[in-house]
């Protein structure tokens, strides 16, 4: 453990659940675990941050946590630290500071950061924080993160790598951001239920997740038809990214890569064959290390990098 087995806690909200875990930054995560919310509200939010502290001081000691990192889904504007822009799956959450999850009266300092920059954080530091990282997620919606030298790239306000809202399709679906044609409304889990919905009627239902969708693939060809359209979209919007970067690597995770939305083989080749000769192999196509833990890992990273230990 290290000098007086202080810890990092992690946090990552996602739209169901709170994933969790402490560590630091020499060890890593050391404990992993899960929360389910009772329901998306602000009041849950909280309610469930303090039993997660508590069940964290449970197994750590009182007072052992020395800094917290907390992932969430949505924009964080850098100049107030507030939720910005549309979060579809935690409405609720816009417009707040996600720090303030965190009782002021325990004196822990808090930082937070979006979902996918702290997976590309935490994927950049498992692969020794050198060079230019791309990290993106997979899921009810699209993530992506740069980590250039171990540190998150934001863009001057907060908005930089936004690649599931790259327009993508000329006047095509809408998007959840309020336009047409983004990469994340065709390549999205969520994105490719409501084309589903919207050509074939109500086959597949939230709830079921991915595999309610790739259930319906055997009897309806379209499916098919449209996770390859998804897939193709998808790639395009990644070569293109690389072309503009030229990053070390590009590291791909979150539910839908876990759940072979897109077979990782298929999606590589997809890209490669987009790619200029000179990025094709100077740029390693990778998949994410940690899973679904790279948010939480990412998280311990961010709170350890704001928050330094001070040296004895
Ligand atoms: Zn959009």
């Amino acid at each position: 453990m290290s000098t007086k087995d202080t810890f990092l806690l992690g946090l990552d909200i996602g739209a169901s659940s709170i994933k969790y875990g402490f560590g630091d930054c020499q060890l890593g995560l050391q404990f992993f675990s899960k929360q389910e919310l009772a329901q998306r509200s602000l009041a849950c939010l909280q309610g469930t941050v303090q039993d997660i502290l508590a069940h964290c001081e449970s197994l750590t000691g009182s007072g052992s946590i020395r800094a917290i990192g907390i992932g969430t889904p949505g924009t964080i504007d850098r100049a107030s630290m507030l939720l910005a822009g549309v979060n579809p799956n935690l409405p609720f959450w816009v417009g707040h500071d996600p720090r303030q999850l965190v009782p002021a009266h325990l004196g822990i300092p808090v930082a937070s950061d979006n979902d996918a920059n702290l997976m590309a954080l935490g994927e950049a530091w498992l692969r020794g924080s050198e060079g230019l990282t791309v990290g993106i997620t997979v899921g009810s919606g699209i993530g992506c993160g740069l980590v250039n030298g171990g540190r998150l790239y934001h863009g001057a306000h907060g908005w930089a790598m936004e690649l599931g809202h790259i327009i993508s399709v000329q006047q095509g679906v809408p998007c959840t951001c309020g336009r047409n044609g983004c990469l994340e409304a065709y390549t999205s889990v969520d994105g490719i239920r409501r084309r589903i919905i919207g050509e074939l009627g109500d086959i597949c239902s939230p709830k079921d997740g991915l595999l309610g969708i790739l259930a319906t693939r055997e009897s309806f060809p379209r499916v098919g038809e449209i996770i390859q359209e998804g897939m193709t979209i998808l790639a395009r919007g990644i070569a293109n990214l690389i072309v503009l970067l030229d990053p070390d690597r590009v590291v791909l995770g979150g539910g839908a890569m876990d759940g072979n939305l897109y077979p990782p083989e298929q999606l590589f080749a997809a890209i490669r064959s987009l790619l200029p000769e000179i990025n094709r192999s100077a740029t390693a196509l990778e998949g994410a290390c940690e899973g679904n833990r790279a948010g939480v890992l990412g998280a311990i990273v961010l709170a350890d990098q704001t928050f330094p230990q001070e040296s004895e």
